[in-house]
This record gives structure tokens, sequence and C-alpha cells, in this order.
């Protein structure tokens, strides 16, 4: 008592949230935990973003359901122009979050959810809430754990008629993968042949440790792919709560369905956000040196964390993008199995435990429960130090 909707039956708090309190309630007892649990940027909000903030804390109307109108258009337009994506300012929604958008997209859409396993922790449990299978797609670690074309071919053929929707996240959260071109392309050939329905989270687009400029569905597959981002990474804002969603007019129907489900739950984004986000797309020049610092200095931790694994003996995909590290100890098997340890979460514990680590396994990312793959957030750092002394940031290796 009281019943509860069994689709929230099977649900817990999302492992990264769980795992982030763990280890702060440690360093509250006082005990030293190198946190790299929790994807959250450790820079301070860049400058002209709050004092948009502070400048339209007077704002307090009711905004248009999907977004301020000029919010809308620069959305559309720095998209336009950092990646050359097609949309409208009529093709933006605006949310609290990247994450109550796609929730949202799942929701109101019919259909099971493709992942490519390993993925992003939440949107497993937001399939689940509504009832919808999840169809994960293993991908490789010789493949930098990048989803193949013939795999997404395969998972398509076997699931035959129905309705697909497909979330493709690049860079990817676990594992800092970062799609080729060629791959896109051919898979955008297979998600036409299918009409797959596409989510492209591109929350870590502006992540991107390569040469190679960032490569989307969206340019090769644009009538059927709805596009993701927001403020909470490259732009150190997640507690804004301020995600972005560009669904092109070939989905007209899910942009008009999105528009009812945002009216009749959380109406539209907090006002000043929305303003401060302005600053952010409307004038994304005065915030670009951040950016790109910023992208450095992650580049920088990530591939000093990939240099201390691959040390060590641990298999390692080079990150390429996001800010994660996803090392596997299967080749520790048997010492583990000596300790009792069989299981990616009982190493997750271990570590937590002996060497005071944080990090999450890889059975919360669609893995099974005896891979050894863990998640590293290479973000333990305090950034705002780290943003003063760049670049003599390299000196403190
Ligand atoms: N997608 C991925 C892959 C993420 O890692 C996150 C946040 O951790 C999100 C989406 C959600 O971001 P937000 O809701 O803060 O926009």
């Amino acid at each position: 008592y009281p019943a509860l909707n069994p689709l929230v039956l099977s649900l817990k708090e999302s492992a990264t949230l769980a795992i982030n309190l763990k280890a702060l309630e440690m360093r509250r007892q006082g005990k030293e935990v190198f946190h790299f649990g929790f994807g959250q940027s450790p820079f301070p909000v860049p400058e002209p973003l709050q004092q948009a903030l502070r400048s339209n804390v007077d704002k307090k109307d009711y905004l248009p359901t999907r977004g301020l109108p000029e919010l809308c258009q620069a959305v559309a337009g720095f998209y336009q122009q950092e990646f050359g994506y097609e949309f409208a300012a009529e093709n933006v929604c605006i949310g609290p979050g990247s994450k109550e958008l796609i929730f949202q997209t799942i929701y109101l859409m019919e259909g099971p959810l493709l992942v490519p396993a390993p993925s992003w922790v939440s949107y497993g449990p937001q399939a689940a809430l509504r009832g919808k299978e999840i169809v994960p797609i293993p991908t490789r670690r010789d493949n930098g754990y990048r989803l193949q074309p013939e795999e997404l071919d395969r998972a398509c053929n076997r699931l035959g008629q129905c309705q697909k929707l497909l979330i493709l996240n690049n860079p990817n959260n676990p594992t800092g993968a970062f799609y080729r071109k060629s791959e896109i392309e051919e898979m955008a050939a297979i998600c036409r042949a299918y009409q797959v329905v596409v989510i492209s989270d591109e929350i870590y687009a502006m992540l991107n440790f390569t040469d190679r400029p960032h490569c989307s569905i969206a340019q090769y597959y644009p009538e059927g792919t709805i596009v993701t981002g927001g403020l909470s990474k490259s732009f150190a804002a997640g507690g804004y709560r301020l995600g972005v969603m560009l669904v092109p007019h070939g989905l007209q129907l899910v942009l008009e369905a999105l528009k009812s489900v945002i009216s009749e739950t959380f109406s539209a984004v907090s006002a000043p956000i929305q303003y401060a986000a302005l600053e952010a797309y409307g004038n994304f020049e005065t915030v670009r040196p951040f950016v790109q610092r910023t992208n450095e200095i992650h580049r920088w931790a990530c591939e000093y964390l990939h240099r201390r694994f691959t040390g060590m003996g641990l298999n390692c995909p080079r990150p390429e993008g996001a800010f994660y590290l996803f090392p596997d100890f299967q080749n520790q098997r048997e010492a583990l199995r000596k300790q009792g340890i069989f299981t990616g979460r009982q190493l997750c514990d271990l570590l937590l435990e002996q060497a005071r680590v944080a990090v999450l396994p890889g059975s919360d990312f669609y893995l099974g429960a005896t891979e050894l793959g863990v998640r590293v957030a290479g973000v333990d750092y305090d950034g705002a130090a780290a943003l003063k002394a760049w670049p003599g940031f390299e000196q403190i290796n």
C-alpha cells in the first residue's frame, strides 16, 4: 500500500546518481574518494551565461511550450553554423534537459528501442517506464565499441516489419567512442531502408578529441533523425537543466505530439534559464573560447588516464570524445576470481572499498553481469583551477 504502476516497480534510482551519492557520502565521512562515477563537467558555468541569467531573473511569464522563439531561432542557427544541419526554428523544442525530451519522445513512439551496447544508462529505464521493449545491439571492443553497419542491419532485419526507434549517442557515454563518417553514412542508408526513426543524442558533440569534424546521422538521413543536445556538458551547466531537441519536418507528427505532451507536463522551461541559453546559442562566439579550452583540458585528462590504463595492461580503446573511458579488466579475470570477484558490479564494489575509486560496471550500460568493462568518467579534477592553469595544466602530470 499504496499500489504502484507495475512499470515503475522495476525501476531503481539511476545508477549514476546513486554512485554519486555514495561517493559524496564517503567523502563526507572524511574518506578520500577518487570520484570517477559521475559525468558532470567540473568547470564553472561560463561567465556570459551567468551574466545573462542574473539580468533575467525578473522574467516570470510562462514561455511558449516549445520554448522562447528567439532561443529556438538561435538553436537552429547554431546547429546550422557549427554542424551544417538544416533545421528551422519551428523544428526546435526546448526542455528541462535533453533527458526529459528523450523520455517524452520514447514515450510517444510505438515500437522497440534499439541501442548499441554499451550506451547511456537512462535509455533502458525510460523505455521500461513506457512498457517498451529495449533491444541492445552488442558492439565489440576491437571496433572501439562503435556499432557497425552490418550489426545494425542484422538487428533491424531480425525485428521484421515493426516500427523501430534507434538511439545513437555520438560521442558515446560510456566509451568515448566517436563514429567514422563511413560508418555513419552506411548506417544512414540502413535506417532509411528500414524507415528507422533515429534519435541522435549529441549532448557531447562539442567534446571532440580528434581532428575529424563531428559527423552526424542527421547529415545523411535528415528526414528521419531527431537531434538532441543542451547546456549540460560543453557549456558546463547541467544544473541549469536545459536541453534542446531538433525534429525534422519529415517527423512532423512527432513534433506535434511532443508539443501536446510538453503542454500537459512541464509546460515550458524556466524563463531566466532560457535567456541564459539564448546567450550560449545566440552569441556563441563569446563562449567559444571556453568551449575550446575546456575541450582541450578534458582531452588531456582522458588521454592521461588512457596512458595509465594501458600502462597497467588493461584493454581500453582510446577515447575520442565526451569525457569517458571504458577500460576492460577481462584479462585480470583469473586474479579477480581468486578474490571471489565474478561480476562487474563486484569489481566496482571492490574498487570503491579497497582503492577508493568510484566507477560504474558495464552492466549499467546493457552489458552482461559478468563483463568486466567499467565506465570511468575522467572528470575528477578541480575545473576552475584547471582553467586558470591551462595551458600549464600539462605540467601537473
Ligand atoms: N545523453 C547522454 C548520453 C548523457 O550522458 C546525458 C547526461 O549525462 C544526457 C543525455 C542528459 O543530459 P541533460 O538531461 O542534462 O541534457
